[in-house]
C-alpha cells in the first residue's frame, strides 16, 4: 500500500484522490477551498484544507513520508509550479503534475516533476478519434511519434489470419491484443482468423496509426 497526496481538488484531483482511495491506498487530499476539503472527506483517508505554496503547510503535513504527490492544480499556474517545487524540496520521491499548456509542463519538468500530464488535451484527442469513426474505440499517444488505437475489424479483414492481411508490412502496424467479447488475446499468432465484432490493438508510428484510421472512416 502506497501512500498518495493530492493537491487541488479540482475535478481531476477529485477523480485521482477517490480512484486511489477505493483502490486500498492511504490517500491525503489538500485544498485551500473548506467546501471541497468537508464534501470529499469521506472519500480519502485525510482532507486537509490550507494552501500548499505556503512551505510550513506542507512540511507540517510530513509530506515527505509520502511515496507520490499529485499536484492537481491547472488553473492557476504560479500556485501549481510553486507547489511542485516545494514538494520536490522536501523530497516526495515521485511528483506527477498537471499542466495547462506546454510551457507550463517544460517548466514542471524543469523544477524536478517526474511526470506532467494534461488530461483535458489527452481526453480531446481520444474523443475527438472516436467521433471521426465509430469503428475508432480508443485512441492514446504513447509518445509524440507513437500511438495506440482500438478499432473494430473491419468488413474486409473477416474470416482472413493475421499472416494473410499482413498488416505490418502493409500498414506498418503491429497488432498487440485482440479483444473477442469478454476475452482478451494478448498473444496473437500469425494464424489467428479475425472474426466480425472482434477489436484489434495495434501500435504504430502516428502517421502509420493515421493512415488505418483513414482507411477504417
Ligand atoms: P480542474 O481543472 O481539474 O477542475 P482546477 O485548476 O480548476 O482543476 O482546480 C484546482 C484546485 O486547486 C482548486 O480547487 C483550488 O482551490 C486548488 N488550489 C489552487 N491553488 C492552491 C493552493 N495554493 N493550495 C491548495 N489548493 C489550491
Amino acid at each position: 500500500m502506497k501512500q498518495f497526496a493530492v493537491i487541488g481538488l479540482g475535478r481531476f484531483g477529485i477523480s485521482v484522490a477517490k480512484t486511489l482511495y477505493e483502490m486500498g491506498h492511504d490517500v491525503l487530499a489538500i485544498d485551500k477551498n473548506e467546501e471541497l476539503i468537508s464534501a470529499i472527506s469521506d472519500y480519502t483517508t485525510h482532507a486537509v484544507q490550507g494552501d500548499a505554496s505556503e512551505e510550513g503547510v506542507l512540511q507540517s503535513l510530513g509530506i515527505k513520508n509520502f511515496d507520490v504527490a499529485v499536484v492537481a492544480i491547472g488553473g492557476d499556474i504560479e500556485a501549481s509550479i510553486m507547489v511542485t517545487m516545494i514538494v520536490k524540496e522536501l523530497g516526495v520521491k515521485y511528483v506527477l503534475a498537471k499542466a495547462q499548456n506546454d510551457m507550463h509542463a517544460r517548466v514542471l519538468y524543469k523544477i524536478g516533476a517526474d511526470r506532467v500530464v494534461f488530461p483535458e488535451r489527452d481526453m480531446g484527442i481520444r474523443v475527438a478519434h472516436n467521433l471521426v469513426s465509430t469503428n475508432i474505440m480508443d485512441y492514446i499517444e504513447l509518445s509524440p511519434n507513437y500511438s495506440l488505437m482500438e478499432l473494430s475489424v473491419l468488413p474486409i479483414w473477416v474470416g482472413k489470419s493475421l499472416k494473410e492481411l499482413n498488416m505490418r508490412t502493409k500498414y506498418g502496424i503491429n497488432v498487440i491484443a485482440i479483444k473477442r467479447g469478454e476475452s482478451i488475446n494478448v498473444t496473437p499468432k500469425a494464424d489467428d482468423v479475425l472474426r466480425k465484432g472482434d477489436v484489434l490493438i495495434v501500435v504504430g508510428t502516428a502517421d502509420d496509426i493515421g493512415k488505418l484510421e483513414a482507411l477504417s472512416g
